[in-house]
């Protein structure tokens, strides 16, 4: 098996090399959106196969290459954000790996191996484990049982206790060259590679979700309301844009306010080239305290994108503070 994407080669040949002996704990970190989970999961499938290829790689034919592939190979644990059930009845996203899935997870090593090869804990993203989870891995990630890999996948590996990050081997994930990241859009049918790549800062899997999805009209229909703040009617907006997922939302927003900043601090737009004009005219009128401010929330917000009790009130809200930005 190659490397999960193009771009990501070099990084996976740095990791065959180190089959026979790899380090134990591993810190995939880069931004969204390059593909860290993928290669993670690819790492954790060449530990595992029982009969990989010369370089390493994962034979994709093997029992223990078919376990993994159907998420039922006994030597491999994942520790992921888990959907749950919340008062209403609604699913969610949890917003911590928690303590419980990690405790599961020190159990798991200290077994022995069902085969007689390695065991991988993969840990993604490894950002959210909540502190009594972080230090519950802590423990093993000290001293690993014989055999023992962890891969932990992060974009914000500041955020990681310091402890955790100075046991794990480091490897910097970066964004693509612009030519190889638009190259494989294209090999995707994406039409648009350039403007996208740009909207989605230059991380290629983002890139495709926006082509893929229904969210570019639902950018469109967001960004036109955002465009005349002075016009804009936070109790309609907030009924209509209620149906727009977190995500999407959060997104566009953070996005919006980033272009705000940029034309207003640097006099040019990174994301939403195609607003360019309206960023230009909405950036000089700014009050750039209020705009700094409402920019910081929107980040902070992103740390917790599952669906609010009222949405149509919290968009409400926002937009009020949005047209302040401009009073
Ligand atoms: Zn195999």
């Amino acid at each position: 098996m190659s490397a999960p994407y193009p771009w990501l080669a070099a990084s996976w040949q740095r990791l065959l090399a180190t089959r026979a002996r790899p380090a134990q704990a591993l810190l995939l970190a880069g931004p969204r959106g390059v593909g860290k989970g993928a290669l993670a999961r690819a790492w954790a499938q060449a530990l595992l196969c029982e009969a990989p290829q010369p370089d390493g790689a994962a034979c994709g034919e093997c029992p223990a290459c078919h376990w993994f592939e159907t998420d039922t190979h006994p030597d491999f644990r994942l520790l992921t954000l888990q959907e749950k059930i919340g008062k209403e009845g609604e699913t969610r996203m949890a917003t911590a790996i928690e303590v419980d899935q990690a405790r599961e997870a020190v159990d798991f090593v200290q077994l022995s191996t069902y085969r007689a090869g390695f065991r991988v804990v993969l840990v993604d993203p490894a950002d959210s484990l909540n502190l009594a989870a972080a230090n519950a891995l802590l423990k093993v990630l000290e001293e690993p049982p014989l055999n023992t890999v962890f891969v932990l996948v992060s974009d914000q590996p500041r955020r990681l206790l310091p402890t955790i990050r100075s046991r794990c081997t480091r490897i910097e994930i970066g964004l693509p060259p612009v030519e190889l990241a638009s190259q494989w859009l294209l090999e995707q049918g994406v039409d648009d590679a350039m403007n996208l790549l740009a909207l989605s800062g230059g991380t290629p899997l983002d890139a495709q979700r926006w082509a893929d999805g229904t969210e570019l009209d639902e950018r469109r229909g967001v960004l036109e309301g955002l465009a005349e703040p002075e016009r804009l009617d936070p109790v309609s907006l907030g009924e209509r844009w209620k149906t727009v997922s977190p995500q999407t939302w959060h997104n566009v927003a953070y996005k919006w306010l980033a272009d705000l900043l940029a034309v207003r601090l640097q006099g040019s737009v990174r994301f939403n080239r195609d607003f360019a004009d309206v960023l230009a005219r909405l950036g000089s009128k700014a009050d750039l305290a209020k705009l700094l401010a409402l920019a910081r929330t929107q980040a902070n917000e992103g740390r917790t994108l599952a669906h609010p009790l009222n949405r149509t009130l919290q968009l409400e809200a926002w937009l009020i503070q949005y047209r302040h930005v401009f009073d």
